[in-house]
């Protein structure tokens, strides 16, 4: 009994991604030498990725409205305006970026899985209906379908609507919406739990999910995760070099590329060891503030609501893997369904955190509004933490780029001292 509690604490002590990483090993090593008797181990896959699918609904819609709260409407003015606007348009292009390398690169094709066939029975809509398709008749028929966009469109209406009243209504009106912005927060918090829930049974959920791919597949399966790794890498470092260094630094700003990486290195190293870009806030503004000579009005403002809503590595990374995905049952996406990945991870990245692995949670949203396997989001959760890695790089440098830039349009950056002189 006594060791029994010490092997439970120990296990417990371990950071859970480090046990989904191990779980991700073990269970390869296992399916490749024990072949198909690990079949059995199945139906524990399936039951992990039931999980996932019961919370992307009520997730999305709770985080969303949530979110908006921090809104008001009448504050956000020019600085809002154009910061919201670059961060959603970098975004879009970040995504874009992440589809055309993973096309490229065709990261799980050479690999067929024999996956659960949900899939892609649907007729693919025109790129027209993609975006009429955001609009639903009925919301709650949208809830009911798990339609992902439609409940994005529907959480971020709902919490505008409340984020004005909150500001202008009084009396009843005004506490009925602080209740409800309550009763939100509380529900968004309540499956923040379950998901840490569902991720510990991740640990059991991965291993048999790779044991089962291994069997079948033997090691032919590792050739696409390195490609998967790889795509990532790549799209990451065209968008930090076209997009942010070219186009803004250079092409917008006028200034030498070096001179803004130099100001921006510390934060790119910490989000690259924290996968966190909420947790390199501190570091953010402290290189806007003394490297980039940015002033602290603009910078409080803009940092901050892009560790929220701008997620360049999140969003391409959902481009990346969408490809990833329909490969693995040798499949292709029509240029509607890959719209449909830029619509949903443009609007889905605005509800996710800054927090390590919530990209896996937004794959599982992109998956599910294309008809993709959800059992991809087990198979990538075990490479998680190196793909995260890059994803929060990117998610950080693309704050900082953006800061600069509507810095400079607003007269509030010094472009003569600092790491610029470089
Ligand atoms: N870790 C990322 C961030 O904090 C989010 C993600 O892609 O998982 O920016």
């Amino acid at each position: 009994m006594e060791s029994n509690k010490t092997l439970w604490q120990l296990y417990k002590s371990k950071p859970l991604v480090l046990r989904i990483g191990i779980a991700f090993i073990l269970g390869s090593l296992l399916g490749l030498f024990l072949g198909e008797s690990v079949l059995v181990l199945e139906p524990l896959g399936t039951l992990f990725i039931k999980l996932l699918k019961m919370i992307i609904i009520p997730i999305v819609f709770l985080t969303l409205v949530a979110g908006m709260r921090s809104l008001t409407p009448s504050k956000l003015g020019k600085v809002g305006a154009q910061t919201v606007a670059l961060y959603l348009i970098t975004t879009a292009v970040a995504i874009v970026i992440g589809l055309f390398t993973a096309n490229l690169i065709a990261p799980g094709i050479g690999l067929t899985l024999p996956l659960e066939a949900e899939i892609m029975t649907k007729e693919a809509p025109s790129l027209a209906e993609v975006f009429m398709n955001i609009v639903p008749s009925n919301p709650i028929a949208a809830f009911a379908e798990g339609n992902v966009l439609q409940t994005i469109f529907i959480a971020i209406v709902f919490g505008l609507a409340l984020a004005v009243l909150q500001e202008n209504a009084e009396g009843n009106i005004k506490s009925g919406v602080e209740s409800i912005f309550n009763m939100i927060e509380a529900g968004a918090e309540a499956m923040f739990k379950i998901v840490w829930g569902v991720m510990e049974f991740g640990v059991i959920g991965v291993f048999a999910l790779m044991a089962s791919v291994f069997a079948k597949t033997g090691v032919d399966a590792l050739v696409p995760f390195s490609k998967l790794i790889f795509s990532l890498l790549i799209a990451v470092i065209v968008h930090i070099a076209v997009t942010h260094l070219l186009v803004i630094v250079s092409g917008l700003l006028k200034q030498r590329p070096m001179g803004f990486l130099a100001g921006v290195k510390d934060a790119m190293l910490t989000a690259l060891s924290i996968r966190s870009s909420s947790g390199t806030l501190p570091v953010s503004m402290a290189n806007a503030e003394n490297n980039l000579r940015i002033d602290e009005e603009i910078y409080s403002f803009t940092l901050p609501l892009g560790a929220t809503i701008n997620m360049d590595g999140t969003a391409m990374y959902q481009g990346v893997a969408a490809i990833f995905a329909a490969n693995l049952i040798g499949q292709s996406l029509t240029i509607a369904q890959q719209a449909t990945v830029v619509v949903t991870a443009v609007l889905a990245s605005i509800g996710t955190a800054g927090v390590p692995g919530s990209g896996l949670i937004m794959l599982t949203l992109v998956l599910t509004q294309l008809g993709l396997p959800l059992s991809v989001v087990g198979f990538v959760a075990g490479i998680d933490p190196i793909l995260d890695r890059f994803r929060t790089v990117n998610n950080v440098t693309g704050d900082l780029a953006v800061t600069a830039l509507v810095a400079k349009w607003n007269d509030a950056i010094d472009f003569s001292s600092g790491s610029w002189k470089q």
